[in-house]
């Protein structure tokens, strides 16, 4: 594998300069450059005759360079028009913004193009989305790689360099399939997949390429994740007996008979708890699926059975609000309760870790700084992890450490295909609650314009006069917390001089203190507060059922999963519920994210297409698990190779020492994995 790590400077013609701007494109050893995938392929044969190209039409020609010329647009913009001519006619080239081009649309010049048609009466010109100078190296090669460039690189200079590193270091490409494995499944060597994934003799060796790659990205990935459980699970656990009639009388005191499926999925968490193996388990259920009184459930029959239990939320309020329904659910059942977060005073903390380490709390509630060293149980039978897509696999498994093995049970929204979940959280079983409580109806959802956002105003103001409540939301900026902070306060001020005259509105925002969180939350819950302006500390979780409109300022800029995280926080009572997406959509994609808002209420179907809009780079809460870093497999579209990535893993042990170097190479960016 060393040879594979040779940095990209000290290659043939590349240099220090030519190294930086491989840097940009994230390559900076030989291993990189392998991977660096092409973008597309053209193929010299397939190209339309300029005349007969008809307006509108996606087009691939190629032809010689007569004339070339630069332009400045009265916006500023740069466009560059190249007249091109073929065989059968003449058609204007136009690239905009990349006036670098002119130097390479010398007269003579041969160039390959792809774009958009627009003509009219005999006046043809086309968009250019991808180019190529066509040279010797074109010439002679049927199908030829289009990479992703910046300045500074050139397809050429980069078709050269693979070249030498296909001929020169692809030999050392370690073989991770054994042949056996490799023509059972009807899978090409690594080395035959890398030189048709840069320069394909033609389709089907290309498509060859394509699986074999796209396999070994995830079963690597895979096996980093068996690795990863293996060195995590030690055979013994506890085995969950009540002693008592905990669960029973917990239940009772639910305001509300559990639904089939939240009693399906206790039985299936039970049973896990009772066997000795550690329970390994991820409870997945839509936003206001039930998921709290489940987890209820299992915290009673762990403290029945004579254990602690503790339960990890992401944010402060909702550490407290799992503290306070907790506590309603425990009422007068003669146990101890305590909570614990970043901003429990030293003393109180002191006296929490204490307890929890003389086994006086039965549980212990709190956000990550549960995960904190200083935290000891005498005897931790269940951790639960609430909203998990918050946290990494490796905090879940740090506070899976502070026990013998206790049973885990970590609880997420983020509804995930069963073959992608098995990749995703491979190291977990699996836990559906698959229908809403009863009664629930879908939340009306209204995109609005800007201009037009009074009438989501108006209409509130005379809702809340028949005694409804509102959330009003406005995003995160992350680099700038102090402009977060000022947008809040300002449309609180608006909401409470103007837009709301003569109601209680309150303000939450990330950077109050915890008691202030608490208060703002408690007055809301209670009712004293109608209107609750917030920043989107109150994205996940919060429960007040009363609330029935949610208004989302510059809603385009929130992704899918957060916008359906946020409308969740509506629609769990008895009054119809409406969200209203504000927002100024610039973009064709955030456009359609409101559309599909608009249009689909169930979360699991609202995956689905933000999947094939983002790619599964994106995918809800993917993204730390180092997914994003698959360069070939498309976790959308290629659940037939994630399968059988998955069946091949099985044949493996674990890593041995170099495909342990292998996978922490392939995977850098994902220390929570490659860590251990
Ligand atoms: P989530 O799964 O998003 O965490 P919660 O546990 O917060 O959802 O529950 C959402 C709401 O549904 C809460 O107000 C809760 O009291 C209510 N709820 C949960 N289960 C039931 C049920 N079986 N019947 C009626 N309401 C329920
Ligand atoms: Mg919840």
């Amino acid at each position: 594998m060393d040879v594979l790590r040779r940095e990209v400077q000290f290659l043939k013609g590349v240099g220090p300069r030519r190294s930086a701007f491989l840097k940009r494109v994230g390559v900076s050893t030989v291993f990189d450059l392998l991977w660096y995938i092409p973008r597309s392929y053209y193929s010299r044969n397939q190209v339309q005759n300029i005349a007969e190209l008809e307006d509108g039409q996606n087009c691939q020609v190629k032809g010689t360079v007569t004339a070339a010329s630069l332009k400045r647009s009265r916006r500023g913009m740069s466009i560059l028009q190249v007249l091109l001519r073929d065989s059968t006619g003449v058609a204007t080239a136009v690239w905009f913004n990349q006036p670098f081009l002119l130097d390479h649309m010398k007269k003579g010049q041969e160039i390959w193009i792809k774009g958009k048609v627009k003509a009219a009466y005999s006046w043809v010109e086309i968009h250019v989305q991808e180019y190529d100078l066509m040279d010797q190296d074109s010439i002679n090669r049927p199908v030829i790689p289009v990479y992703a460039l910046t300045e500074g690189l050139t397809q050429k200079a980069l078709r050269r360099l693979m070249e030498t590193v296909l001929s020169e270091y692809l030999p050392h490409y370690p073989e991770l399939l054994g042949e056996e494995m490799a023509r059972r499944f009807e899978l090409v060597d690594i080395h035959q997949a890398f030189l048709n994934i840069h320069f394909p003799a033609d389709r089907t060796a290309y498509q060859k390429a394509r699986r074999r790659l796209a396999c070994e990205e995830l079963l690597l990935f895979n096996l980093g994740l068996k690795q990863f459980k293996a060195s995590h699970q030690t055979q013994r656990g506890y085995i969950h007996r009540e002693q008592d009639q905990l669960v029973e009388q917990v239940k009772q005191q639910l305001p509300f008979q559990l639904t089939a499926a939240q009693q399906r999925v206790c039985r299936e968490i039970f049973a896990d708890m009772e066997a000795a193996r550690p329970m390994n388990r991820l409870l997945q259920g839509d936003v206001g699926a039930g998921k709290t009184a489940v987890a209820a459930l299992a915290v009673a029959k762990a403290i029945s059975s004579g254990f602690q239990a503790a339960m990890m939320a992401p944010t402060e309020i909702l550490a407290q609000q799992h503290f306070n329904s907790m506590t309603r659910f425990f009422h007068g059942l003669n146990r101890s309760l305590a909570l614990l977060t970043g901003s429990t005073g030293k003393a109180q903390r002191q006296e929490i870790l204490t307890a929890a380490s003389n086994g006086e709390i039965d549980l212990l509630v709190g956000t990550h700084a549960l995960i904190q060293e200083q935290v000891r149980f005498a005897a931790l039978g269940l951790v639960v992890v609430d909203e998990q897509h918050r946290f990494g696999v490796r905090q879940r498994a740090l506070l899976g450490d502070k026990g013998i093995s206790p049973d885990i049970l970590v609880m997420s929204a983020t509804p995930i295909p069963r073959t992608l979940a098995l990749t995703v959280y491979g190291d977990l079983d699996l836990s559906i609650i698959d229908a809403l409580p009863p009664g629930r109806k879908p939340v009306q959802t209204v995109f609005l314009k800007r201009e037009q956002r009074f009438k989501a105003y108006n209409f509130m103001a005379k809702q809340l006069a028949t005694g409804a409540q509102c959330y009003v939301v406005c995003p995160l900026i992350e680099e700038s917390e102090k402009q977060d902070l000022l947008a809040a306060a300002t449309l609180y001020e608006e909401l409470r001089d103007r837009l709301a005259p003569g109601f209680k509105v309150g303000l939450l925002h990330g950077k109050m203190k915890a008691a202030e969180k608490a208060a703002i939350m408690d007055s809301f819950k209670g009712g004293s507060i109608q209107v609750l302006v917030s920043t989107t500390v109150i994205e996940v979780g919060v429960d007040v059922p009363n609330a029935s409109i949610m208004i989302i300022e510059q809603a385009e800029r929130f992704g899918l999963s957060q916008l359906h995280q946020l409308r969740g926080r509506v629609g769990r009572g008895e009054r119809a519920s409406i969200c209203f997406l504000i927002g100024d959509p610039k973009s064709p994609e955030a456009l359609r994210r409101m559309y599909l808002m608009t249009r689909i209420h169930d979360g699991y179907r609202l995956a689905q297409a933000d999947l094939s809009l983002r790619g599964a780079g994106d995918f809800w809460g993917v993204r730390q698990h180092g997914l994003h870093q698959l360069r070939v497999a498309d976790l959308a579209r290629d659940s037939d190779i994630v399968e059988l990535s998955q069946k091949l893993a099985q044949g493996f042990a674990g890593l041995n020492p170099w495909q342990q170097d292998y996978f922490n190479m392939k995977f850098k960016k994902s220390p929570h994995i490659a860590a251990n």
